[in-house]
Order: structure tokens, then sequence, then C-alpha cells
């Protein structure tokens, strides 16, 4: 079949591609510091003759590759991310990583490798009516690189009718596809709350006010946004995840203040909203309750990942014709996890999907020490890609 015959041609370079995504792992970078590795992707691409932009968002790179017709202006954004993890490596091959503290615990390596393989079939066949852009981003994870391209005119240079990116997905089965016509990652959001008290002696509390106290009464009221405010049809988690206060080594001490520092998932802006208005009035009511007072700090990190129904929809279709709908997942579960890719499908519409990885039933999931992405599916990931972008601009018959 038509697409299929994409994997088929990107399957006879799979070799060069894994020792790419190998050589990629054992030198990993992290965000905005990807010079090594948007070096080597910028030279892949030049040598396969297409034109090739660096400095959008720092490190990011970006090609581009203009299709046998050019009439349609169609154009079509095809996204990886480059970072890796400030984490160190617990594996034991030969492509282990070589910088200490650093692992491509995510598998960016992968998704980097998939895209100069998308690269490397469209540049060569060029079946599409329009302009393929190929997006490497740096620093997803957790420093915005996406928004930094935004902001360095990404959309304004390339205003790309559709974007599309991946992520390799261990809770999957290799040669899976999945994706959801609507949500995919939630927002995440970081929250910090200093709650001022009143130190003193610990045997005479009564001459002090104590943040502890207080701090205790908030984290349960805190748990009662979700249980008691967000509509039970809604999803919202709220965790903290330090609190602080005292010393360890000071048992008859009453601190001035204590702190926590957590975060908020959710998928709707009105649920988002909702729980930092309820978050503000019970940290303030309920110190203000004990004399105390509290100040909140909520930041949006990343907002949620949303596909355009219609582009979630071309990639389950065209994930069907490859692998056959028994290996396709049209309405994957929404993760709580996040990703920056939201950013860009703020500005344009497309779709997030999941590439199938496997391994989850042994502990190789993301983020871990041992994670290692799984080589077998580049030729799956790079013919999603090149299929997505000959789709969305079909050659006149
Ligand atoms: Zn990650
Ligand atoms: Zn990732």
């Amino acid at each position: 079949m038509y697409a299929r015959s994409a994997l088929e041609s990107i399957r006879l370079f799979h070799d060069e591609l894994t020792a790419l995504r190998r050589d990629l792992h054992a030198h990993p970078e992290l965000g905005f510091e990807e010079v090594r590795t948007s070096g080597i992707v910028a030279g892949q691409l030049e040598a396969l003759g297409i034109e090739v932009h660096r400095g959008i968002g720092k490190t990011g790179v970006v090609g581009v590759i203009r299709g046998r017709g050019t009439s349609s202006g169609r154009m079509i954004g095809l996204r990886a991310d480059m970072d890796a993890l400030p984490m160190a490596e617990d594996n034991d091959f030969s492509h282990k990583s070589t910088k200490p503290g650093l692992m491509h615990g995510c598998g960016h390596d992968g998704h980097t490798a998939i895209l100069v393989g998308a690269a490397r079939y469209l540049a060569k066949t060029r079946n599409f009516d329009g302009t393929a852009v190929l997006i490497f981003q740096p620093a997803e994870e957790g420093r915005g690189g996406a928004k930094a391209m935004i902001d360095d005119g990404l959309f304004d240079t390339y205003p790309c009718d559709a974007i599309y990116a991946l992520h390799n997905w261990p809770g999957l089965r290799p040669g899976t596809v999945g994706v959801n016509p609507g949500p995919m990652m939630a927002a995440a959001d970081r929250f910090e709350i200093t709650i001022q008290g009143r130190g003193g002696h610990g045997a005479h509390p009564y001459q002090t006010i104590d943040p502890v106290t207080v701090a205790g009464h908030l984290i349960t009221a805190l748990q009662t946004i979700v249980s008691r405010n967000v509509n039970p049809l809604d999803s919202a988690v709220l965790s903290i995840g330090s609190l602080q206060a005292g010393h360890p080594g000071a048992m008859s001490v009453i601190p001035r203040e204590a702190r926590m520092v957590g975060t908020v998932r959710t998928f709707r802006k009105s649920v988002q909203e909702m729980v930092e208005t309820r978050m503000r009035e019970l940290a303030t009511a309920i110190s203000q309750a004990f004399g105390a007072t509290a100040e909140v700090n909520y930041e949006r990190i990343y907002p949620a990942t949303l596909n355009t129904p219609q582009h979630a929809v071309l990639v389950a279709d065209i994930a069907t014709e490859m692998v056959g709908k028994e290996n396709v997942v049209r309405d994957l579960t929404p993760s709580m996890g996040s990703e920056d890719f939201s950013f860009m499908l703020q500005q344009r519409p497309g779709a997030y999907f999941r590439l199938g990885q496997g391994g989850a039933e042994s502990g190789c999931v993301l983020h871990n020490s041992h994670f290692d992405f799984n080589d077998a599916v580049i030729p799956l990931g790079s013919a999603m890609f090149a299929a997505l972008a000959e789709r969305g601009m079909p050659l006149a018959e």
C-alpha cells in the first residue's frame, strides 16, 4: 500500500539511522546546549541537499524540503526534540552515555534519528506539493525549547498548515501507534506557598504563630480542591512534592516559616484557573485564621497538549495503513505528564502521537536510568512523519 512503501524505503537505511541514534545516545546534551547534536543534524540534512536554518531557539535547527510541486502553497511541520536529561545512566552497553550525569533517558535521541530518517526519504522522493518543514527542537525537558523557537519566529517564517510530533512510549508494544483526537498530555503548573508565622520556643507555643500547624491544615484543605471543587468528569492532580520548615536538629524551635512546593496538572483552562483561585483562597484564609500570612507563587510551565481531531484521525488512518488496525489505538487515554509541543499546538493545528516502544513491563520506562530507545521502531516513526507530509500535501494526479 501507499503508506507502506515509505516504510519499506526507510527500512533500507535502518542501520545508518540506528548508528546515528546510538551516537547521539552516547553524547547527550542538555536543553539549549545541543551544540554537537544540532551540528550533526544540520550536517546530515545539508549532505542530503536540504536547506538548513540554524539558531532558531538557540540550538534549534530547521530543514526545508520543497516538493516536486509547490503550487499548493501548503506547508507541513514535523518536529523532533533533541535534548537529554541531567541524570546518570546505569546501562552497560557500548553506546552508553560518555558524559557523567547526563543521559538520553527520554528517547529524544530516537526522535532526532527518526526525523532525520523522514528527511532523507522526503528529500529523495519529494512526492508532495508544498513544503515540508523539519523542526529539530532544543530543550523539551522543562526548559521550553518549543516556545523559544516560536518566539524566534518559527511560524512567522514557516506558517505551517499542520504540525506533527511523536514520542516513544514504553507502555505500547513496538509496532503500534497511539493517538487521541483531543487531549494527549496535561498542563503542568508549579506552585510554591510560603507561610509566615512567628518563631519561638517549642515549649512555649502560645508565644508563637506556628507555621507548621498552618501548613498541616493547608495540605489537607488543598486536597479538597480536587475532591470537592473539580467536576468529577474533569481531571486534575494536585501534588505537594516538597515541604520544608525548621531544622531536624532543633526539636524545640518553632520556625518562622514553612514552605511547600508542588505541581498541578489539568487539561481544561477553566479547571486550571479554578484550581489556582481556590489555592490562593485556601492559603490566605487558613493562614489568616491562625494569625499567619501566606504568599502563593503559581507558575504555568507547559500548557495542555491538545490535538486537533482531524489531524489525529489522519495520524490514525495512516498508521492503520502502515501497521494494520489491530496495532493502532485511536482513543489513547491521555497522560497527566506534559510536553512542550503544546506551545506549538497552541499556534498551529496538528497532532502529537505515541510510537510503541515496549519495555514498560521490565521497568524500561521514560526517565529511568536503565532506559534505552528501541531502535527497531525507527523506520515506523520516520515513515509516519514522511506519510503525514505526503498525505497533507498530495501531488495533483
Ligand atoms: Zn522526558
Ligand atoms: Zn520526552
